[in-house]
Parts: C-alpha cells; structure tokens; sequence
C-alpha cells in the first residue's frame, strides 16, 4: 500500500516537475557517491554522468581536500572521467546528476562540455551557477545551453550537506603543527 502510495506521489511529481522516470534512481547513486565523500571528510557532493541511452560513464564524488585541488569538485571528475571513457573532450546528449546545484565553475564546464541536461537536488542560494545566483547554462551570451530540471530528491541531497557542516562546527578538525 505504502509502495503504491510512493508510485502515485512519484508519476504526480513527474508530471508536476518535468522529472524523468530514471532522475529518483540516478539522483540515488549520486547520493551513494556524496555520502562516500562524507565519510572521507569532504564536502558531500557526488555526481553521475549519463548518456543518452541510459549507459553510466562516470560516477565521482568531491575529493578537493585528499587531492590538494580547488577543481576537485564532483561534476569537474565526474566529466574528466566521461570524457575519458567516450575518447570525446564534448559530450553531446549526455545528463548530469549531482546532489548539489553546480557552482559557477561547473556551471561553465558543463557548457564546455556541450552537456544536454542537468538535474540537480537541492540549491545553492549562496553561490549556485545555474538557477540561484547566476544562470549559466541559459545565458544566451554563451555558445551552448543546457537544460535544467532541479529539486530531485532535494531534502535528501540538502539534508547530507546539513548535517556534513553540522558536525564540522561541533567537532572542527584540529590541525596538527608541523613539529620541523
Ligand atoms: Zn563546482
């Protein structure tokens, strides 16, 4: 009963939102890759990159703090990794998952990319690139756009990050002096 309850609300969220029958499991791998992030200590963010006849080419998930990288973000090696495996530096027909909406950096990779569709969990009031702070991806001063369904399983995406700073402020990581 409570399953067919699930269908109901999920085939109205569908029609309501322009959701596609496949976001809820794809968003759900994403999330999988966001909380491995959060178990190594970054930012929990994951992303999957998936071509148009549902083949996933890459999964990866934020690793900025173990890699020493400010580009370490998941969308940025999700798609280094798409690339590599398509043999294509662009990526026609491809969609992106990611638990987080894309910051502006990203926002423009994913134009770069010649990407076809985002769809993002929660927003970013504070710095999103694609619908909250700028619009990348729409802008019509840029050579590509890409459309954007966002809000897939956003409590859930949103709730991770939540808890994830939460916990940082509760119990900062206390850096250890270089004794030499
Ligand atoms: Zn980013």
């Amino acid at each position: 009963m409570v399953r067919v309850a699930e269908c109901v609300i999920m085939q109205l969220t569908h029609c309501l939102y322009g959701y596609l029958e496949h976001d809820y499991p794809m968003m759900a791998r994403a999330l999988a890759q966001a909380r491995q992030a959060a178990d190594m200590g970054e930012v929990p963010v994951g992303a999957v990159v998936v071509a148009n006849d549902g083949t996933i080419l890459a999964e990866a998930s934020n690793n900025c703090i173990a890699a020493i990288d400010p580009s370490g973000h998941a969308e940025m090696r999700a798609l280094r990794q798409a690339a590599q495996v398509v043999g294509n530096y662009r990526l026609p027909g491809v969609t992106v998952y990611v638990t987080l909406e894309p910051c502006p950096m990203c926002a423009s990779l994913l134009v770069c990319a010649r990407i076809d569709r985002l769809v993002f969990g929660a927003s970013d009031p504070k710095g999103g690139g694609v619908v909250s702070r700028y619009r990348i991806g729409s802008d019509g001063l840029l050579n590509h756009r890409f459309s954007v369904t966002a809000g897939v399983r956003a409590e859930e995406c949103g709730q991770l990050l939540q808890e994830f700073f939460r916990n940082r402020r509760q119990f900062p990581v206390v850096k250890k002096r270089d004794s030499g």
